[in-house]
Order: C-alpha cells, then sequence, then structure tokens
C-alpha cells in the first residue's frame, strides 16, 4: 500500500530500529520475498529475498537476464532514531520518586523528550539465549520540566539540560530498589525475572503519527528520520518490476546516528558481505565481483532540512528545500555528501520518469553539514553514491514534520530508478 496510510501504520509499527525491521520484513513477505539467513550456506537463491541482523535488514530482487557482470542498484537508508534508552542497571529515584537511569542515543534534541508520555520498546535477551522484541505502548515514564517558578530566566537564557543530572525519567513513586525495572519487563513479556537478561530498549513518544494542518499537508511523528526512507525504500522495491540489467537491493543499516562503526551499520561488513554472496552463488567470481560493483550504483536516503520559516538564514539562499516540492538532492564539494554530478543527473531522470519533482539541498558555507551512509557506502564499496532525502523540520526532536507528498515521491522516485 504505497498511500500515506502505508506510511503511518509503519511509523506507529516501529517505536524502535528492531521494530523498524519487523515491519519492513512483513511488507517483504506479504510480497514474496524470502527470509534466509546469514548463517547459512547460500546455493539456491530465489528471485527475491532478505536477511536480518539485529536492527539492519538486506533485502533484494535479482536481475531477470542477469549474468556474472550484473551489477547493483542499492537503495540505503538507517532505522535507527535518536532517543534515550535504557541503562543496564536503570533503577534511581530520591525523595519518594521511582525513576530509571537513561542513555542518550545519537544527536538527541534534548529539550524535545521532556513532559511527553513515553513507552518503551527494543529487544530482550533471555538467559536462553532467545530474543523477545517488546514494544510497551502505555505511558510508563516521563522526563518531567522544572517549573517555571523555579528557572525565571529559562526563555530569555534558554534551556541548559544536563544529559546526566536532568533526563532521568520518572516512573513511579515510593522507593526504588535495584532490580524493579527487571521485575517490571518480565511481567511486560510474560516470563519469570530470573529469567530476563539483557536488554536494549528505547523510549518513545507515545502519539501517534497524525496528518497535520488547517489543508492536512503535514505529516508529524517520531523517527521520521529516517523511517520514512526505509519505508519508501521497502516499498520501491517490493512494487518494482524487476530489471533484467541489474539486481535490485535496499539495505537498511543500523547505527547511523552514532557514526555507523558496527556489525550492523554502514561502515561494517554486512552490505558487502551479502553482495558477494548474491554474486558468488550467481556463478560469479572475486574478479567479476569487483567489476560488476564498479558498475553497481547507490541512492542513499535520508531526511534534509527544509527550511524553517522562522529561520530562514540558516539556510543557503539558492538551496533551501521546503515541504510537498519534492525530495531533496544533497550536495557538498567537501563530500560530507556523496553526491556526484553523474549520480545527481540519473536520480533526476529518475524523477522526471515518475513525474516527481525534486530540489537540492546545500549548506551554507559558514554551517557545518551533517552526513550519512552515503559517503561511508561509496567508501567501502567503490560504488557511485547520491544522498537524497525527504525535506523535514524539527530534525533530531522526539516529534518530526514533513510534508505529505514528498514521501509518497520518494518511493515512486526510488521505484523508477530502480527500473530505470
Ligand atoms: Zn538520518
Amino acid at each position: 500500500m504505497t498511500d500515506l496510510g502505508g506510511l503511518i501504520s509503519f511509523l506507529d509499527s516501529s517505536p524502535s530500529p528492531w521494530h523498524a525491521v519487523d515491519s519492513a520484513a512483513r511488507l517483504l513477505l506479504e510480497a514474496g520475498f524470502e527470509p534466509m539467513v546469514l548463517d547459512d550456506a547460500w546455493d539456491q537463491l530465489p528471485d527475491a529475498g532478505f536477511v536480518v541482523s539485529g536492527a539492519a535488514l538486506i533485502a533484494f530482487r535479482r536481475a531477470t537476464d542477469g549474468d556474472a557482470g550484473t551489477p547493483f542498484y542499492i537503495v540505503g537508508a538507517h532505522t535507527d532514531s535518536p532517543c534515550l534508552r535504557v541503562k543496564p542497571l536503570p533503577d534511581t529515584g530520591a525523595f519518594g520518586w521511582r525513576q530509571l537511569a537513561v542513555e542518550v542515543y545519537g544527536g538527541v534534541l534534548l529539550n524535545s523528550w521532556l513532559d511527553r508520555d513515553l513507552g518503551i520498546a527494543g529487544r530482550v535477551v533471555l538467559r536462553d539465549g532467545s530474543i523477545a522484541d517488546v514494544a510497551v505502548a502505555e505511558a510508563v515514564c516521563r522526563v518531567p520540566q522544572l517549573a517555571i517558578h523555579l528557572d525565571r530566566e529559562v526563555n530569555d537564557r534558554g534551556l541548559v539540560l544536563d544529559k546526566q543530572q536532568h533526563l532521568t525519567p520518572i516512573w513511579g513513586t515510593g522507593t526504588s530498589t535495584q532490580g524493579d525495572f527487571r521485575a517490571w519487563l518480565a511481567d511486560q513479556i510474560d516470563v519469570d525475572a530470573t529469567v530476563v537478561g539483557w536488554w536494549e530498549l528505547c523510549l518513545f513518544d507515545r502519539t501517534p503519527a497524525a496528518v497535520l494542518g488547517a489543508d492536512a499537508s503535514l505529516l508529524a511523528s517520531g523517527r521520521l528520520d529516517n523511517q520514512i526512507s526505509c519505508w519508501a525504500a521497502t516499498e520501491a522495491l517490493r512494487t518494482a518490476a524487476s530489471s533484467d540489467r541489474h539486481h535490485q537491493v535496499i539495505a537498511l543499516f543500523d547505527h547511523e546516528e552514532v557514526g555507523s562503526e558496527s556489525t550492523t551499520g554502514a561502515a561494517g561488513p554486512m552490505l558487502e558481505h551479502v553482495l558477494e554472496r548474491l554474486h558468488l552463488a550467481g556463478g560469479g567470481d572475486r574478479g567479476s565481483l569487483l567489476a560488476a560493483l564498479t558498475a553497481s550504483a547507490c541512492i542513499s536516503a535520508d531526511n534534509a532540512h527544509a527550511v524553517h520559516p522562522n529561520y530562514p538564514e540558516r539556510h543557503e539562499p539558492n538551496h533551501r528545500p521546503e515541504v510537498n516540492r519534492g525530495p531533496a538532492i544533497k550536495m557538498n564539494a567537501n563530500q560530507r555528501y556523496a553526491t556526484g554530478a553523474i549520480g545527481a543527473a540519473r536520480f533526476q531522470a529518475a524523477c522526471e520518469a515518475a513525474d516527481v519533482p525534486w530540489q537540492v539541498f546545500v549548506s551554507r558555507n559558514n554551517m557545518p553539514c551533517g552526513s550519512t551512509i552515503g559517503p561511508l557506502t561509496a567508501a567501502r564499496l567503490g560504488i557511485e553514491t547520491l544522498d537524497v532525502g525527504v525535506p523535514q523540520l524539527s530534525m533530531h526532536s522526539a516529534r518530526e514534520l514533513c510534508g505529505v507528498d514528498d514521501p509518497l515521491w520518494l518511493a515512486s522516485a526510488l521505484g523508477a530508478w530502480f527500473t530505470g
């Protein structure tokens, strides 16, 4: 269902990166993609399949007329979003409050997490090694802001939050004992507390995604960066016709918000290994793989900064994307984005074929530019890569904002690029 309802249900069912992978896997299964596992030999390849490792997923549809030289067309995105995560020994508190110790994951816009009713989602590893996904959507905890009466200058001086001292959520009253959280978690997944081993758990804003504006032209939700691109890549792959000239691949990586250096991040070996295994199982060798990679292409899809009406001076005057004007091609001469002129021309052609408008983002010379998985993929695999993304406001807030048209246009443009 490549429509806004499909994106909204993807967002609402994906409160953690592990759930985002589950949501993508569900869409792929419905479309007939076969689940495969990384620790099996791949002798018989399906026409279309996918593998999951932690909170990363790689899916492919093989070329109909492929041989050992067939290149890969890859769309990359990331499943993780900045958030607060529960520490291993979280039980703390004082003065009649029970609190949970949390770590800050990625570049969180800290103030956006205050005074929200938060749920908890992620995965729990049990003592027998089995893994249980957990998503508790009730209002479990909250980081309360200090009253203005006790912080009179806050509006003039700006809010300053210490990551260790000021972000510890309350989750009850009374006296806190180490083990309380473990017992609560065990209850949520219906096991005995002694069975609970370790966890990776995110706090999330319980408010569901919402269409916003008198003209219903905007979409508000947590995790738009970068679940929009995960959804658009998955939709593009599962609805695209197969190509006779290249294999179609999507790579949804974890850990982009913390630098991508992990087994399941874009700087890790997962994509390279999967491409090599697909190639070898298709009858190629190392030499033909390197030739195929050279002829391959990659789009790194990650959200862009739309121009903010209250802060237009933060944008480069000729390169400030607007919402509902199409996906932005992100360029940076210093290679913080991987886009080159050749890749940009190809993406423009895909947009034109799909009847999708497009824009360009370049940051101001006096403002540092963010980066994403594009340059890592380009450097690691030697594949020509370009960075594109849906323009949004409030990036890295607990609740972000974008236009309702751009995500659908991104999915259409990626689909046209896959089949072009
Ligand atoms: Zn991102």
